[in-house]
């Protein structure tokens, strides 16, 4: 598809505000959605509109049972998983990690838990809020100086005591990767289990869980493309079988028992254990379509395009004196470029507004805060920072028409 027709699929782009054109460049949250996605949610809600799966019975049911089996079967398929029933679905990656945090078994021998100075807030605090629980005992690989974090930081800290190893696949403010394969290897040498926050990878990198050795992975559609309030946790099913109840009701069980007057319940053994109630089948179908859609356009092309965005941004950015890039220099693994102030006076959020405001023919939407990662700005002395990030429909003009802006905004608060 060329870049053109790639731009089509995306209605979302030809949105303008007071007559000006959208630039978007806050991919990393949310990228936005293909009319494929939209076709598959409008399917829903507009034909079929009904429950899943045999507790209704009906034709209906039997239709959106089948379209999110399908999901199921292309998530799986997407991620390298053995079987279907490895995939629960999730509303995003923060379900995914609060589920892994909370319904892992750990014992009072094997329970430390190994995460990174790296780590989006959705990873830190559920493991932190087991610890106040006393369940584990969470470490810290931090920074070893600069922005580096080596795999050899992380593994340093697995001992004979860890449980589990949860770190990103990419960072969400600077893009790097950490060193899985290592992290892995060691892990396993311990006995220790690796959950991967896959939230800023898959939209531009392929994942083998099994090859990859990985055992848990959390993901958010929003983030492929798909609709918001959807994602996966991927856990092998060997895993998945000791893992402890999250949500329970309706949905969850082979059978409810009486026993001694009250009642006992079976409950599945594989994803269905995890997906109580109602689910948001409007959503699953369109997570499905969105991974049609990366497949289809094919996730080689989307790197390539998207890091030679982030290449080209990162490349104009190291030539402002202003501004620090935030990050080690090797290429990111994720098409991420952040930067901060030099001056304390100069703020990022300004240059947001900015952004938004201040252009004669554009509006461009980027993201400035901490970016769920308070503990690492701070650690760097960083207050904010401004993040801009690309997916495959963005154009080296826009890269261009961004870094003028900020040369601009520079001018102006001189
Ligand atoms: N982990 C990382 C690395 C992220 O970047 C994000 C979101 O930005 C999350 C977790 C949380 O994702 P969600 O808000 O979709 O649950």
């Amino acid at each position: 598809m060329d870049l053109k027709n790639i731009r089509r699929q995306f209605p979302a782009l030809g949105r303008l505000a007071g007559g000006k054109k959208l630039v978007y460049l806050d991919n990393a949250c949310s990228v936005l959605k293909p009319r494929k996605v939209i076709r598959a949610v409008s399917h829903y809600l507009s034909a079929l509109g009904a429950c899943a799966g045999g507790r209704s019975g009906h034709l209906l049911s039997a239709a959106v049972e089948e379209l999110c089996h399908e999901a199921r079967a292309k998530t799986a398929a997407f991620l390298g998983a053995e079987t279907p029933s490895e995939i629960i679905f999730t509303s995003g990656t923060t379900e995914g990690l609060n589920l892994a945090a909370k319904c892992f078994p750990f014992t009072k021998a094997k329970n430390e838990v190994v995460l990174t100075a790296f780590d989006h807030h959705s990873n830190l605090l559920p493991f932190l809020e087991e610890q106040k629980r006393g369940r584990v005992k969470v470490r810290i690989a931090g920074l070893e100086g600069g922005w580096q974090l080596g795999a050899d930081r992380i593994t340093s800290l697995i001992g004979p005591r860890t449980a589990l190893v949860s770190l990103p696949l990419a960072s969400n403010v600077t893009g790097q990767a950490f060193g899985l394969e290592e992290v892995v290897r060691q892990a396993r040498r311990r006995g220790a289990v690796v959950l991967a926050d896959a939230a800023q990878y898959l939209s531009t990198n392929r994942v083998d869980v099994r090859a990859a050795g990985i055992d848990m992975l959390a993901f958010s559609g929003h983030k492929l493309g798909g609709p918001p309030g959807t994602g996966v946790l991927y856990c092998r099913s060997g895993l998945m079988r000791r893992l402890g109840n999250f949500k329970v009701g309706g949905g969850t069980v082979l059978d409810v028992v009486l026993k001694g007057g009250l009642p006992e319940a079976r409950y599945f053994a594989d994803c269905r254990r995890f997906e109580a109630g109602i689910q948001n089948y409007a959503g699953i179908i369109g997570l499905g379509a969105a991974i049609d859609f990366l497949l289809e356009t094919g996730i080689g092309l989307i790197k390539e395009r998207t890091s030679g965005l982030a290449a080209l941004c990162r490349a104009r950015l190291a030539g402002v004196e202003e501004v620090e890039l935030l990050g080690p220099p090797q290429a990111p693994a994720s098409p991420i470029v952040a930067f901060s102030f030099r001056n304390p006076k100069t703020c990022a959020q300004d240059f947001n507004i900015f952004l938004n405001n201040e252009l004669p023919r554009h509006f461009i939407c980027a993201r400035c805060g901490s970016h769920c990662a308070i503990p690492l700005h701070r650690s760097r002395g960083v207050k904010q920072s401004l993040r801009a990030s690309f997916f495959v429909y963005n154009t080296e003009s826009e890269v261009r028409l961004f870094c003028d802006a900020l040369g601009q905004f520079l001018e102006s608060a001189a």
